[in-house]
């Protein structure tokens, strides 16, 4: 899968399918938006490569006090992806929306919906959370075992 910002100066190339899929509805996503919540595709950095021009990266205040880092276009500014403090540069959320084609991304699962405007409805079967979850009862197995090599390779920095 590909996507990139509006200008096409930043490209980027995803490997495989992310570990999971996030629609965050929290008031800081609804705001960094201006939607009703952000949709991150969750990937391992090495598997977000950037094939024409590299985003710059912007320091952004978060609702955890402890900032993320967004990755912009330098030229046209739109985000494409971002670090959040909790997993750091190894981890890439990137912005479902700015995918070639985002309807290979629906979400795997609704957070912070608490927060959620009130018009908002999920889907039967959806799997909705208040706030988070647990990762173990929620990723496929797969996904919990490049989890597990990532978390190791972590480590190992
Ligand atoms: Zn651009």
């Amino acid at each position: 899968m590909e996507g990139g910002c509006t200008c096409r100066n930043v490209r980027y190339r995803l490997t495989g399918r992310p570990l999971i899929v996030h629609a965050c509805h929290c008031t800081w996503c609804q705001r960094e938006t201006g939607t009703v919540h952000a949709l991150n595709a969750m990937y391992e950095a090495e598997r977000v490569a950037h094939i024409a021009a590299e985003p710059e990266i912007v320091d952004t205040p978060s609702a955890s006090g402890k900032g993320q880092k967004i990755a912009r276009c330098a030229r046209c500014k739109v985000a494409v992806w971002s670090n959040y403090p909790g997993s750091g540069p190894a981890v890439r959320f990137v912005r479902v929306g700015t995918l070639d084609d985002p309807s290979q991304c629906p979400p795997d699962v609704h957070i912070f919906t608490s927060s959620k405007q009130p018009w908002v409805t999920f889907p039967p079967g959806a799997k909705v959370f208040a706030e988070y979850y647990d990762r173990r009862e929620v990723w496929p197995q797969e996904a919990q075992e490049r989890w597990r090599v990532l978390r190791e390779k972590m480590k190992q920095k």
